[in-house]
């Protein structure tokens, strides 16, 4: 029998912003816990501020000056009175020695203890633990590569093509492929240069690159009484620039034997590292074979599917862990039912190599109906910032099955409609439609492998008016490239068709079945 206990706190803070704080603080109103946001200088008026009960600001805008101050933060949950802080992700969630800090300023933290973070967090320490636990690694180096006669020689050990990886790294940041010897002192320094702005550490280390890997996470959930539990497995291979963008559950490929399998790793590895809380084992796929990847000491952005799938709150079960509650449920009581999907809204430009697109938020029609579930931080009126990440919103289906779950999020994304930055939203319709996807045989390289498709086949066809909605996104930027190159103008194609800029006037296109009409205000 599953059983929900209501954790002690009577108030909690979340050290973020954006759709995870206002996720947090959800269920602390459900459970009648009070709560607390931060907010940077340009966030005092973003809906994570009037989401929560009470509000604090902490510096200005660079999150090196506020959402990344630990002093900040601390002093913000001291005069609020919460009792515990929840981290959110990204940010200082896997940051042991902030977690360390807001112990010893007597204040709970809801994550897994800092030692267990700083172990799994080097990723080449990770590696040590699964390889010790039986758990399979992707062939690399045991340590960092000292200087580039180390990585040479690695390289040419493991065979090329090869990945240097920031042994502190996330967020597909630091991380290098080298696909031949020749590219490697150059690759070493950019790999080395990124993981020293980004983390502090330049230290890398060498892995095999695998060419056509499927990434499949599994979910674990941990207290402090020795009860581990994993909680199904996330297929996370739509990715760009190594990050994802499409998280969907169950996995399409894993067998019921091989889940099972991967399932007791992930939790052999935390036991190893006497983990408590809420983690995610990332494993590579190829040719029937897993390889241990790494360990997000965390809740992550796609734990909804997970959620929505098991029907757990996973953040309730993280403040029960946090308060010292059992998990109250155990393995056999985890009976995922069902197909979820997850996609992430991205304020960033699919033309421009997915850069963020900042800007104001003028308009935003979210979808809803039967098993849709839309966590989005921001609204109309809100700025997207080059501060912070780029992502806004996810939206999520369940179905009884994964057919289905396909169609409601195709639904869905037709339904929704985001006016003022130009968003992924166009770009992941056609991801949906794409045949890879919907026949579940994709691996990592879907998203370069649909842009290379599409660019052969706007180049090679004539424009003679769109049918589907992948062909109605090619349509509108052939039909821009037209206007751009006949107006002199300067432009960017959104969502529903195309804005131009011309001597300082901006006119806006928008698409009308075949048609781009100019949208008269
Ligand atoms: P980060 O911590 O920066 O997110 P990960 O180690 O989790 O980095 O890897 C992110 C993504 O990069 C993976 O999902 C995968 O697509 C790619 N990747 C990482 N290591 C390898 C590898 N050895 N071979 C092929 N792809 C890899």
């Amino acid at each position: 029998m599953l059983v929900t206990a209501k954790p002690y706190f009577s108030k909690i803070l979340v050290a973020n912003r954006g759709e995870i704080a206002i996720r947090v603080f959800r269920t602390c109103h459900e459970s009648g816990i009070g709560t607390v946001a931060v907010y940077s200088e340009a966030d005092r008026t973003a809906p994570h501020v009037s989401a929560a009960q009470q509000a604090y600001p902490i510096g200005p805008a660079p999150a090196r000056q506020s959402y990344l101050v630990t002093e900040n933060i601390i002093e913000a949950a001291q005069k609020s009175g919460a009792e515990a802080i929840h981290p959110g992700y990204g940010f200082l969630a896997e940051n042991a020695d902030f977690a360390e800090a807001v112990q010893d300023a007597g204040l709970t933290w809801i994550g897994p203890p800092p030692d267990s973070m700083r172990l799994l967090g080097d990723k080449t320490a990770a590696r040590k633990v699964a390889a010790a636990h039986d758990v399979p690694i992707v062939p690399g180096t045991p340590e960092p590569v000292g200087d580039l006669a180390a990585a040479a020689a690695a390289g040419k050990e493991i065979g090329y093509p090869i990945i240097l990886k920031a042994v502190a790294g996330g967020g597909g940041k630091g991380m290098r492929v080298v696909e031949s010897p020749e590219e490697l002192e150059g690759a070493l320094k950019m790999a080395r240069s990124e993981a020293r702005s980004a983390f502090g550490d330049e230290s890398v280390y060498v892995e095999k690159y695998l060419s056509h890997p499927r990434h499949v996470e599994i979910q674990v959930m941990a207290d402090t009484h020795g009860n581990c539990v994993w909680l199904g497995e996330r297929e996370c291979s739509v990715q760009r620039r190594h990050q994802k963008i499409i998280e969907e559950t169950p996995s399409p490929i894993l067998t019921p034997e091989l889940r099972r399998e991967m399932g007791e790793a992930a939790v052999r590895l935390a036991e190893a590292a006497s983990y408590s809380g809420a983690g995610t084992v990332e494993f590579l796929l190829e040719a029937d074979r897993y390889y241990f990847l790494e360990v997000n000491t965390r809740l992550q952005v796609e734990h909804p599917v997970t959620e929505m799938v098991t029907g757990r709150d996973l953040v309730l079960d993280l403040l029960c862990v946090a308060a010292g509650l059992p998990l109250g449920y155990e393995q056999r009581d985890v009976q995922p039912q069902g197909s979820a999907i997850e996609v992430r809204i991205y304020a960033e430009d699919p033309d421009n190599n997915f850069f963020p697109s900042p800007g104001y938020i003028e308009y935003i029609n979210a979808p809803s109906g039967p098993g849709i579930r839309h966590d989005c931080g921001i609204d109309v009126g809100s700025e997207v910032t080059l501060h912070y990440d780029p992502l806004i919103a996810k939206l999520v289906a369940w179905a009884p099955d994964r057919a289905r779950a396909i169609s409601r999020i195709r639904r869905a994304l037709e339904e929704y409609q985001i006016i003022g930055v130009t968003t992924i939203l166009p770009f992941l319709r056609e991801l949906l439609s794409y045949e890879p996807f919907q026949s579940g045989a994709y691996d990592t390289n879907i998203v370069s492998q649909m842009v290379e498709e599409r660019k052969r086949h706007i180049a090679g066809r004539e424009i003679s008016g769109p049918s589907g909605e992948g062909e109605r996104y090619a349509f509108i930027a052939a039909v821009a490239a037209a206007i751009f190159h006949t107006s002199k103008s300067e432009g960017f194609i959104t969502g529903r068709g195309v804005d131009t800029q011309s001597k300082g006037h901006t006119s806006r296109w928008v698409s009308e079945g075949r048609e781009l009409r100019q949208w008269q205000e």
